[in-house]
């Protein structure tokens, strides 16, 4: 998607060889036109897929989530991080370990929110290793309900998320891939055809 690898090009910040910081359209401000392009980008892609609700985890992949459930007609769910007074009953829950935060931590859905009839897309902001990905794909699977996709934002795809995913013989399909983060610089995947 040109018009975020040029956000990403003009705005993001590189911390690491491995991290990237979007802070001022993404992580931490908001731009809201920016993600409802993401979430068209999302909907024309998975479209056919039968989506019937998009799960995420809090709180970046909550933006992008919602201007795709908006454009697919489809409710959003967001996997909770902390423990919440309001989240008592009935919860779904995976161990996440977390790349940026280097601790693992529980992630939690209510079951109240996910049916064994549901096709669900889930959506997050990175890919680095996976594990939040597949930390929602065990939430969905122990709901009975079918994941049909993944998208994510931008895929860091010199870290082993995507295999992972893959493996899984999942669908995903991400907005900007990035091949490396090396000597400051985003250097992009050159995709076929692009
Ligand atoms: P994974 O679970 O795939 O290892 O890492 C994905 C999660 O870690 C995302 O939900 C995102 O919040 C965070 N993350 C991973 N890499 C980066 C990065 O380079 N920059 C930022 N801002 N977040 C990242």
């Amino acid at each position: 998607m040109e018009k975020l690898k040029r956000k990403i090009a003009e705005q993001g910040t590189v911390l690491s060889d491995e991290v990237l910081k979007v802070d001022s359209f993404l992580n931490h401000q908001i731009d809201p036109e920016l993600m409802l392009a993401v979430g068209e980008e999302f909907a024309t892609l998975f479209r056919e897929e039968g989506v019937t609700k998009i799960v995420t985890i809090e709180s970046s992949g909550i933006a992008p989530a919602v201007m795709a459930g908006l454009k697919l007609g489809v409710p959003v769910v967001f996997a909770r991080k902390r423990q919440s007074l309001t989240l008592t009953e009935n919860l779904l829950t995976a161990s996440v370990y977390s790349f940026t935060k280097k601790t693992e931590s529980t992630i939690a859905v209510s079951a109240s929110h996910l049916s064994k009839d549901d096709k669900v897309l889930i959506i997050d902001d990175f890919l680095a290793n996976g594990q939040a990905a597949k930390g929602l794909v065990s939430i969905i699977k122990q709901a009975g309900a079918k994941v049909c996709g993944i998208g994510i934002v931008i895929e860091k795809s010199f870290q082993t998320g995507r295999e992972e995913l893959d493996n899984l013989g999942i669908r995903v399909e991400s907005l900007a891939r990035i091949a490396s983060l090396a000597d400051g610089k985003v250097t992009f995947l050159q995709e076929v055809g692009s």
